[in-house]
């Protein structure tokens, strides 16, 4: 099976600068040095797979083509249970052009209320995370992962990014947006799929 050794070059086929940052924050300790899709001027695919996954692998493949790197990607979002799993794929579409998430968060929000969703035990909620390297000869892998919750109003704190502070992570009494980003990439969705990529790249998660 295809590894990464400490050094090595990456693309980050992303240009939501929070999920960089976060990427970032995760491949540090690897030795990974990483340039994100926007440094090298990379274009954005259409986003047109069915599943975090497929859209996951749509953008890495695309990044790996273009640049000639290996190419990791993020295909992320929020799935709600009274929601029948919307936005999920859609997430970031949710916020908008200008990418407004006070304004995506209050959609949800509304979309609850409609729902008859106002008490803790029917707002639960996922974030899902499905991660894609990608090879320049077209190989991709996918590892996926999940943190469950339940949805918040207000909004609370202000550390986060997208959805965070509405989710309130379960076993905690502080929302994403509220707590410390250590924290966070410790047990979030994005984590969880890390820690599998980590496994499978990098000789179980150990530096390369
Ligand atoms: P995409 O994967 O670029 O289509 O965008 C996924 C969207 O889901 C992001 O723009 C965020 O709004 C949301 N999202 C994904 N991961 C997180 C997270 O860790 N915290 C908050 N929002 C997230």
């Amino acid at each position: 099976m295809r590894r990464l050794e400490s050094g090595s070059r990456l693309v980050v086929a992303s240009h939501n600068e929070g999920k960089i940052r976060e990427i970032n924050d995760l491949l540090r300790p690897c030795g990974v040095v990483a340039v994100s899709a926007g440094e090298l001027g990379l274009p954005e695919p259409d986003e047109t797979g069915q599943t975090f996954a497929e859209n996951a692998s749509l953008k890495a493949r695309a990044a790996a083509k273009a640049s000639g790197l290996t190419a990791l990607s993020d295909d992320s979002g929020l799935a709600v249970a009274a929601l029948d799993g919307e936005p999920g794929i859609r997430s970031a579409r949710w916020a908008g052009p200008d990418r407004d998430f006070a304004l995506a968060m209050r959609n949800v929000e509304e979309k609850l209320q409609a729902a008859g969703a106002t008490s803790p035990a029917t707002r639960s909620a996922q974030f899902v995370c499905a991660l894609c390297m990608a090879w320049p000869d077209g190989e991709t892998r996918v590892f996926e992962g999940r943190v469950d919750g339940m949805l918040v109003w207000p909004p609370r704190g202000h550390k986060g990014f997208g959805y965070d502070p509405m989710f309130l992570p379960d076993g905690y009494d502080v929302t994403f947006g509220e707590m410390d980003p250590d924290v966070k990439h410790g047990i979030s969705h994005r984590a969880v799929a890390f820690r599998r990529l980590m496994a499978a790249m990098f000789d179980n998660g150990k530096k390369g």
